[in-house]
């Protein structure tokens, strides 16, 4: 039977683009979140869109449709999210690391990815103000981008609201009330919301919020940050929309993009400093060590350093699908949710008010930890 009322708890990017889909497919909605839209770890992330370093194929191409999805996710919104297109580029400093990165190039063409390699004048041809070093290899992967995903989420909360939805904000779902396999409804401050379908989308807190219904969630979490810088008056990139640093030099891997109001976001730093939770010390190094390769950042200051745990299920992968064991709880626990957003509220409201099994999602249900 179609649920008619579906209660979405989380509203992150993964959470709000749920709700939307569901709300726009004419589906009662009640969105929750303990506190505002995409300030978890939404507004932290690196928020690049792509398939590049997804592995094995099948998860890439999960990840390329839903890149593929986003443009029309994002008309459907209604509002400026900051969507920025204009590819990825990389490049290697050492004979072994222009192997990998060329073999990497060819793997994924042959899946079909608009990724090719580029020569180092051409490289800097394109972006004149990267100070590459001595380049063995670059690559250029055409289809990627980035957006503000807190713009995403309130967004999607927006448009739910719009829709007849009701948003409900800085209340955490403190209990879930299940009897015979079936979740009937959630406690959130003083409100008991019943529903006929619950969507668990709390980011790193979902494995608790599985906890709530009775249902095991295996939590494989990190902890992530991401520097930001005061506003450049230039745009730092001319054609691309994100670059990472060589991955073959030991002291240096940085992800690097320019938010729409100037500002700078660097994630990475020392290979160590990618796993833990940031400083105000780690984000002046980032700073220093971006600089060295784009002079132009030179005159930014660190401006904010925001830190999140990052939703990470045990094999990295997502968890979508009905929970077997309460039969109306749908789980959605993802790393990777800023470039699946559009693909898991799509296929999320097909799966919860069809009542459809989506092949693409066989792989990612929560029974194979089982
Ligand atoms: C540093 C970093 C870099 C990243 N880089 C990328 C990248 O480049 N590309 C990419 O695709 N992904 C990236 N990710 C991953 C991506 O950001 C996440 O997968 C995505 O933001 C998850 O969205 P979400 O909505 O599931 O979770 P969140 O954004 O965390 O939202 C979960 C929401 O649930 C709410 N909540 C939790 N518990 C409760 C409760 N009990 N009651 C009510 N509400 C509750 C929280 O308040 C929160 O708003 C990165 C993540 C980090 C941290």
């Amino acid at each position: 039977m179609r649920p008619e009322h579906v209660t979405v708890i989380g509203a992150g990017i993964v959470g709000g683009s749920i709700a939307f889909h569901l709300a726009e497919r004419g589906a009662e909605v009640t969105l929750i979140d303990a506190g505002q839209p995409g300030h978890g770890a939404s507004r932290v992330s690196f928020a690049w869109i792509n398939g590049r370093d997804k592995n094995p194929r099948g998860y890439h191409e999960l990840n390329r449709r839903s890149q593929d999805m986003w443009r029309r996710f994002a008309d459907r919104l209604e509002a400026d999210v900051g969507l920025t297109w204009g590819g990825e580029m990389r490049w290697s400093v050492t004979a072994d690391g222009a192997d990998e990165l060329r073999s990497r190039v060819a793997e994924l063409q042959s899946w079909g990815y608009p990724i090719h390699t580029l020569s180092p004048e051409e490289a800097a041809e394109m972006e004149q103000g990267i100070r590459f070093g001595d380049v063995t290899a670059v690559s250029f992967t055409d289809s990627d981008g980035h957006v503000d995903p807190v713009r995403v989420a309130v967004a999607c909360a927006g448009r739910v609201r719009q829709l007849g939805g009701e948003v409900i904000l800085d209340t955490p779902v403190e209990a879930i009330a299940v009897s015979d396999g079936h979740a009937h409804s959630v406690q959130a401050g003083d409100r008991e919301i019943e529903a006929d379908s619950i969507v668990l989308a709390g980011g790193a807190a979902s494995p608790r919020l599985a906890g709530l219904a009775g249902i095991e969630l295996g939590d494989a979490h990190s902890f992530g940050s991401t520097t930001i810088t005061t506003p450049l008056e230039e745009p730092l990139f001319s054609n691309i929309a994100a670059m990472h640093t060589p991955r073959d030099l030991p002291d240096s891997l940085l992800n690097i993009r320019q938010l729409s109001d100037g500002s700078v976001m660097i994630h990475g730093g020392e290979h160590g400093i990618m796993g833990r939770e940031g400083s105000r010390d780690d984000g002046d190094q980032l700073l220093e060590e971006a600089v060295r390769w784009l002079p132009g950042i030179s005159g930014a200051e660190v401006a904010e350093i925001r830190r999140a745990t990052r939703p990470v299920p045990p094999d990295g992968h997502p968890v979508l699908g009905f929970a077997r064991d309460v039969g109306n709880v749908y789980i959605a626990f993802t790393h990777s949710g800023v470039s699946l957003a559009p693909l898991i509220g799509e296929f999320a409201a097909i799966e919860i008010l069809d009542g459809a099994r989506i092949e693409a999602l066989e792989p990612y249900r929560l029974e194979r930890f089982t």
